[in-house]
């Protein structure tokens, strides 16, 4: 698995690369790097337009790709496949589509205490355009979603439910399957944020019955620039265009425009075809895997780290319950987050310290930010040794970091 990984054998600083940043972005094995190589290599043309032989052939991976994704998420159909830039851009489709159309004064969307704010900021701008109102459901100390409360806030004014599947920050998987259950009955509207959840759980779609779900490729070993928009067909058929240009239309004059049907009426624009093909190749690279599998492995790392970390006096671990994707979050009394991670990233290890693009959560464990560090199917035990040895001597014998672990010999 980890030979299929070229960018994990260099060396950082002189040390064996350690990399624990995959919540933020995952690396790419060898297959989607070569199929975007052989993109631009053997297919490059524009898609959709051209009746030329490169054409067809980019035309026909790119709605292979979008077919692939249909099954990976079991969508009903591939129309319902939006290809975007990423999950950011998804949701700011959704919020500024659907709810420009769909909202109204007083009007709420309920968001919770876990959101990135790619699932925060799109909303405030259109409670801002619309006059809607945002609710938001708290945390249990565990940083678990509290159901209460979130049954508190909602109310048959909730026009739509903005939930993360899991936790950037904390690693929290939230009861997606219980809140759109909860937010149907209320005649709600519920779009899953599965940035941090596709990596590491099969997700159905049709199963969970929500309503939108987005990602982004570059946190599932695909390409950087690339995310889905998954819509109910019903839903994505009412809703009108957000962006508008080329592709996205069926005939334009200066007395008007006529929009494409499904998926193209979403796509403005050259899309990011290279893109598309890397994420396929993402997919394919995952699915040969058993997925439960791969969770296992990252659930018995994280748990060696947590009782690694555990053990380090005065590490508290930041959200403490156990259903979590393989995220560690911490804080230390006597060291500050920042030099935590700059300590670390001067052996090679790469965490991330900071507010994980989460302030208004960060802001409700009364804490200014985190170490975090997340692992993916490519991590080893050896990995995590080497992570909590520099952990514990940082915090307990405050070694000068070159004694903490040797350097290598140079690499050439
Ligand atoms: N939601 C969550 C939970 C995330 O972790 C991220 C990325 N950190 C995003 C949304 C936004 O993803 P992107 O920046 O790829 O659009």
């Amino acid at each position: 698995m980890r030979q299929q990984f070229p960018i994990l054998g260099q060396q950082a600083h002189g040390y064996p690369l350690v990399y624990l940043d995959n919540a933020a972005t995952t690396q790419k094995p060898e297959r989607v790097i070569e199929a975007v190589n052989a993109y631009y290599r053997e297919q490059n043309a524009n898609v959709h337009r051209a009746s030329h032989y490169l054409s067809a052939k980019s035309t026909r991976a790119f709605e292979v790709a979008r077919e692939q994704v249909q099954h990976f998420l079991n969508a009903r159909s591939s129309n319902e496949i939006i290809w975007t830039r990423g999950a950011t851009e998804a949701i700011n489709l959704v919020a500024n589509s659907w709810g420009r159309a769909n909202l109204q004064a007083g009007d709420e969307i309920l968001l919770t205490c876990l959101e990135h704010h790619a699932n925060i900021v799109p909303w405030q701008l259109v409670a801002e355009a619309t006059g809607a109102v945002i609710k938001v459901a708290d945390i249990r100390a565990d940083g678990s979603l509290c159901m209460d409360s979130f049954s508190q806030q909602l109310s048959d004014k909730t026009k739509i439910v903005c939930v993360t599947h899991a936790s950037n920050a904390i690693g929290t998987i939230t009861p997606v399957a219980d809140i759109i259950t909860a937010a149907h009955q209320q005649g709600a509207l519920v779009l899953v944020d599965g940035a941090q959840m596709v990596a590491h759980q099969a997700v159905d779609v049709q199963t969970l019955g929500c309503d939108f779900y987005v990602f982004s490729g570059h946190k599932v070993f695909g390409p950087t620039g690339i995310g889905v928009l998954y819509g109910r067909k019903d839903l994505l058929d009412a809703m009108p265009p957000w962006q508008a240009g080329g592709e996205m239309i069926e005939q334009v004059s200066f007395s008007g425009t006529r929009f494409n049907s499904l998926p193209f009426k979403f796509e403005a624009g050259t899309p990011n075809v290279a893109g598309v093909i890397g994420m396929a190749a993402a997919l394919d690279f995952l699915q040969q895997f058993d997925l439960s599998q791969l969770a296992e492995h990252e659930l018995s790392l994280r748990q060696k780290a947590e009782a690694g970390l555990q053990a380090i006096p005065g590490i508290r671990l930041v959200g403490e319950a156990q259903d979590k994707v393989s995220v560690v979050s911490f804080i230390c009394d006597h060291l500050h987050n920042q030099d935590i991670g700059l300590l670390l990233d001067q052996q090679g290890i790469a965490v991330r310290t900071g507010h994980h693009c989460t302030m208004p959560l960060m802001e409700r464990l009364n804490l200014s930010g985190t170490v975090r560090a997340s692992f993916s199917v490519y991590n080893s035990e050896e990995e995590v040794e080497r992570f909590l040895a520099a952990m514990r001597r940082l915090v307990m014998a405050e070694q000068p970091v070159d004694e903490i672990s040797p350097k290598l010999p140079e690499q050439h």
